[in-house]
């Protein structure tokens, strides 16, 4: 990293999806901002993300495009058998993309609004009044911190939290599409364990998350390689047209999923938390990204009052984390309870198969760019 970075009005710790917008929407509301990331470059990393009408909304007020399959269903389907149980209509416009084509438009768009961006920058510690970066001192007054969930702007903020494992473990990987599959999100359910299945870049290309239920994660690494055969052991149960997309598997990331809650204070000294550093989201409701979104665009509408930031988003983000949870529960239901739920959603699927969307309306609904 090179040159004077002291004369900011905002620094924002982390260049992911958070803080690339928090830029955008802070340069538009005429703030100079030096984006700070420890990354040597903002690299391709091969994951799909489900962009969903609350968070295509901050997309569209920011004039930002992204590459995009739209999602014309979300399709529950029992993963051993492979029996649909319910496809309903997404309510509203859910769009399916890859994080690296969201990050270099969020990026581009970040830079062409003038920000700062400094790569190879990797932010060791805040002080209440500098940002110590390897030998150098920063000082520093306001400060986004989208450094993620084991960030320094955490560690600065509330550092007593603790992660706990949740039991459960999510691989990444994507395969080349089968001609002719729908432009839909599929969840295949099943004991212990569920995948995610949905189409990106023109509908070429497949994004498989599988989440397994485990007692242990003993990595050190929150993501690691793994070898895809243990991907396919997992899911040996699963029907033959999942078993032979898996089949197709050549590099897979697994990921121990922790349960950090929402964390306890989102201020300290002119420091104020945005996306995963304020709350880490599990991926069952695939709204991670999406209320980093909308974090992104409403701290900049109240950088200077952020009490009124946290009290705007602190239930909205709690209530979200906690229906991201009960997903994982009923996503993974076993013997009668399983047999219970297929029935009543089968039941559903034929009298009112776009009211299970409908319990989400308060989710999808919300446009943080109104007001
Ligand atoms: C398996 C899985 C599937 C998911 N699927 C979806 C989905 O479909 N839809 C969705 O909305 N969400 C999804 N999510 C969640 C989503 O990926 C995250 O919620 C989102 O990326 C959070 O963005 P962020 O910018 O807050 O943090 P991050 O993306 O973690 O970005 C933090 C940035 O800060 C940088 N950084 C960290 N420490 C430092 C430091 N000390 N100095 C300088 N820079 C630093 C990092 O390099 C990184 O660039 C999923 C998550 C998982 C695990």
């Amino acid at each position: 990293m090179s040159g004077s970075i002291a004369t900011t009005d905002v620094h924002v710790l982390g260049a992911g999806i958070a803080g690339l917008t928090a830029a955008v929407a802070l340069r538009r509301a005429g703030r100079e901002v030096t984006v700070l990331e420890r990354a040597p470059a903002l690299a391709e990393v091969g994951a799909g993300i489900q962009i969903a009408p609350n968070g295509a909304r901050i997309l569209d007020a920011l004039d930002i495009t992204v590459d995009h399959v739209v999602s014309e269903a979300i399709h529950l389907i029992d993963g051993p058998t492979g029996r649909s149980l319910i496809r309903m209509r997404p309510p509203g416009d859910f769009r399916m993309c890859h994080r690296a084509d969201l990050i270099a438009a969020l990026r581009d768009a970040a830079i062409g609004a003038g920000a700062d961006l400094r790569l190879d920058a990797t932010v060791e510690r805040i002080t209440p009044d500098s940002i110590v970066l390897g030998s150098e001192r920063v000082p520093r007054e306001r400060l986004i911190g989208s450094d993620g969930a084991r960030g320094a702007a955490r560690a600065f903020v509330a550092p007593k939290y603790e992660g706990r494992f949740t039991g459960q473990v999510a691989w990444r990987a994507m395969v080349p599409a089968p001609p002719d599959w729908p432009r839909e999100a599929q969840i295949h359910v099943g004991p212990g364990r569920h995948l995610v299945v949905y189409p990106l870049r023109g509908g070429t290309v497949l994004n498989l998350v599988g989440v397994e239920e485990r007692t242990e994660w003993a990595a050190e690494d929150w993501s690691q390689e793994d070898d895809p055969a243990n991907l396919r052991t997992a899911f040996a149960g699963y029907s033959d047209g999942i078993r032979s997309l898996l089949a197709a598997v050549d590099s897979v990331h697994l990921w121990g999923l922790m349960d950090h809650g929402v964390t306890e204070a989102w201020t300290r000294d002119g420091v104020t938390l945005i996306g995963d550093a304020a709350h880490p989201t599990l991926p069952f409701l695939a709204q991670g990204a999406n209320l980093a979104l909308e974090d992104a665009f409403l701290i900049a509408r109240h950088l200077d009052d952020p009490a009124a930031y946290e009290a705007l988003r602190r239930p909205r983000v709690t209530r979200a984390l906690a229906a991201a949870a009960d997903n994982a529960r009923n996503y993974h239901l076993r013997g009668a309870r399983a047999r219970a739920a297929h029935v009543a959603l089968r039941m559903a699927a034929r009298v009112a198969p776009d009211a299970m969307a409908a319990r989400y309306r308060w989710l999808y609904e919300y446009d943080a760019t109104a007001g």
